[in-house]
């Protein structure tokens, strides 16, 4: 993609010289003209939910003036080369639902999350021009190279999964490419970091489940990137130790930088690269000024210092970029929408960063990752599929299932079978 000349001019005045000159600025749009900005966290589709009644009708209006942060006009502007469309549903406490102490009250998230994931792809089939799904890196390139922006999806929260390892086995199929492993919640799969400071923990150690930890590894065999934003510090530690594949943060920041629970510790940090006893990974780094600080007053320069924080414990091939656009009420000067992607580029070469390193933290790290999930999913496609399901789960075996009185649906076989069984919940 070539920009208009006025378009450039534009870039340029909003960019305010606010870091660095306006040579960076075009090495920047240079740079991603060349190679991909991929952004790990856009919330575009709870928007096109939020707005419309029939969500499906708001989608054609993405080609023009969009509320929000994000539109196909300001990513085509910001040079975006992809995304990761986020499928999420609020935690029980924003929806107002209680699954109960031990997460069995039903909830709607398995609903919504399928309902948002149908958003995504309605929203790629209807721009083909701009859009093109992809999962691998070798596709995030092709869609690239074709002038569309990657499609990719991202999960965000294991409250969305029903507490069932066959939901999320679906969402692989569906395309699903990185699951968080909490939102602000606890599931019955992990604890989580809360929605701004801790909150009481539910589980053992306030770290994974044994349900969570047999996530781990079911996410590892079917190629789901493992996704530690969110989580509580112990989850993330269980995670690391428990992965065989690399693991991700795809929107946090630095807490040395600025504490926040939302944050990476430096000793977390200390675990991620490929020196022993490491896992490889990489930190997408959020704009969100409450985790950026200050706030008010959180700007591109500050989003950098993350980056460079991060970077000199990990590494700069394990860094990368996450916007959170329109899943945040304010957003950091210099980079307030999806038409400035270029500003944290620039900003990071007037430190000196080299093309090379660049193109690795606009896309070239996060896809080596992807390449690693996808080489440890191939070692492990002959491995059957976890059977465990969420222990306090009292509908298993079905044994109502076959109706009663006149109306039995099972073979008389099955009836005597049942009726000898005795089923146990002692784990409860
Ligand atoms: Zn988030």
């Amino acid at each position: 993609m070539h920009l208009a000349p006025l378009l450039v001019i534009q870039l340029l005045t909003s960019f305010g010289g606010c870091s660095g000159s306006s040579s960076f600025l075009d090495q920047a749009i240079e740079l991603m003209e060349e190679s991909p900005l991929l952004d790990t966290h856009i919330d575009l589709p709870q928007i096109i939910r939020s707005l419309n009644r029939r969500p499906l009708d708001a989608i054609p209006q993405l080609n023009s003036s969009f509320p929000g942060h994000v539109d196909i006009p300001r990513m085509r502007q910001g040079r975006l080369g992809g995304a990761f469309w986020t499928v999420w549903a609020p935690c029980y406490d924003v929806t107002g639902e209680d699954p109960g102490s031990d997460f069995n009250t039903p909830t709607n998230h398995l609903r919504d999350s399928m309902e948002m994931l149908d958003i995504i792809q309605n929203m790629i089939a209807r721009h083909p021009e701009h859009l093109q799904y992809a999962r691998s890196s070798t596709e995030v390139w092709s869609a690239f190279k074709a002038g569309k922006i990657a499609s990719l999806i991202g999960m965000e929260g294991t409250h969305l999964l029903g507490n069932s390892l066959g939901a999320l086995r679906l969402f692989a199929q569906l395309g699903v490419r990185y699951l968080t492993l909490t939102h602000t919640c606890h599931s019955a799969f992990a604890s989580s970091a809360g929605p701004g400071g801790p909150i009481d923990p539910v589980h053992e150690g306030n770290a994974l489940t044994q349900l969570g930890k047999e996530l781990v590894r079911e996410l590892n065999r079917v190629g789901i990137l493992v996704d530690l934003s969110h989580t509580s510090d112990a989850t993330m530690r269980q995670a690391i130790a428990l992965s065989e594949a690399p693991v991700v943060w795809t929107h946090a920041g630095a807490r040395a930088l600025w504490d926040h629970p939302r944050n990476v510790p430096d000793d977390i940090l200390r675990l991620i690269g490929d020196g022993p006893g490491k896992k490889d990974g990489v930190i997408q780094s959020i704009f969100f000024p409450p985790f950026i600080g200050p706030n008010p007053g959180a700007n591109v320069s500050r989003v950098a210092d993350h980056i460079e924080h991060i970077a000199g414990i990990v590494g700069k091939n394990r860094v990368g970029i996450a916007s959170d656009f329109d899943g945040m009420y304010i957003s950091v000067d210099g980079l307030e929408d999806a038409s400035k992607y270029p500003n944290i580029v620039a900003e990071l070469l007037s430190r000196g960063w080299t093309s090379e390193e660049m193109r690795g933290v606009m896309g070239g790290n996060l896809m080596r990752i992807m390449d690693e999930v996808d080489a440890v999913s191939e070692r492990l496609r002959d491995q059957l599929p976890s059977s465990a399901i969420w222990e306090k789960r009292k509908d298993l075996p079905s044994i109502k299932w076959g109706g009663g009185g006149i109306q039995t649906y099972w073979p008389r076989d099955v009836k005597d079978a049942v009726e000898k069984m005795t089923v146990r919940h002692d784990e409860l």
